[in-house]
């Protein structure tokens, strides 16, 4: 079986497993973005929290963020961790993003604006760009990388690059959002239920029958 192939396989199997994801998990586009830029390193539940405390302090849009004092931002969002950095990084993002201009960009234009912008890295521009703005973008994590090592490569593998992963993903899965928004989501999950970092649970994995790593493992 390709690798092209694998993938289509691996979305209808994990689809069948999990059912649909219904990503991303967030009330409006803006607070997807808010959500990409707290969610770098740390955990969802803490974004949760921060995002909480945003909306009771009123701060979830752009002039609110821009208008609002540091410290009473810092203070809002800091169950999200690094607060400090996170609220310049979406001062500076309220700043610099003209969010109804980004959707009217090349999906080119608009990572390369994203790219640009201080503190956000591939992960976090690929998730507004296919999360808040449907653009047909793969977003590449850990959990990518350490799955697709695993069932393609029978290893954990170090050696991917970001765009060498995306680039698969968006090969065989085509310019398709809704399967690209559902193919990413699902790895979330298959991370969190089976492909654990240390030992990963492959009796009745969903992806036990095409995984190399998993059938050396029986
Ligand atoms: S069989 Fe094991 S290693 Fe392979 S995807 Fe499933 S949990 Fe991960």
């Amino acid at each position: 079986m390709s690798v092209r192939t694998g993938i289509v396989r691996m979305l209808e199997l994990l689809s069948k497993a999990y059912g649909r994801q219904k990503w991303w998990p967030a009330d409006t586009p803006f607070e997807v973005c808010v959500g990409a830029i707290l969610t770098q390193n740390t955990s969802w539940k803490n974004v949760e929290k921060a995002i909480s405390r945003m909306r009771k302090e009123g701060l979830l849009d752009a002039s609110a963020i821009l208008n609002a004092p540091a410290h009473v931002l810092e203070d809002a969002i800091r169950p999200a961790g690094f607060y400090k950095q996170k609220a310049q990084r979406l001062k500076h993002f309220c700043t610099h993003t003209y969010f109804n201009g980004i959707s009217q960009m090349s999906l080119q234009d608009a990572r390369a604006h994203l790219l640009s912008l201080k503190g956000i890295g591939r992960e976090t521009a690929d998730s507004i760009l296919l999360y808040a703005f449907g653009k047909p973008i793969f977003v590449v994590d850990a959990y990518t990388k350490r799955i697709y090592g695993r069932v393609f490569e029978g290893k954990d593998s170090t050696a991917l690059s970001y765009e060498e992963v995306r680039t698969v993903f968006e090969k065989a899965l085509g310019k398709n959002t809704r399967k690209l928004n559902e193919m990413h989501a699902l790895l979330v999950e298959h991370a969190k239920l089976h492909c654990k970092k240390s030992f990963p649970k492959c009796q009745g994995c969903p992806l036990l029958k095409m995984c190399n790593f998993g059938r050396n493992q029986a």
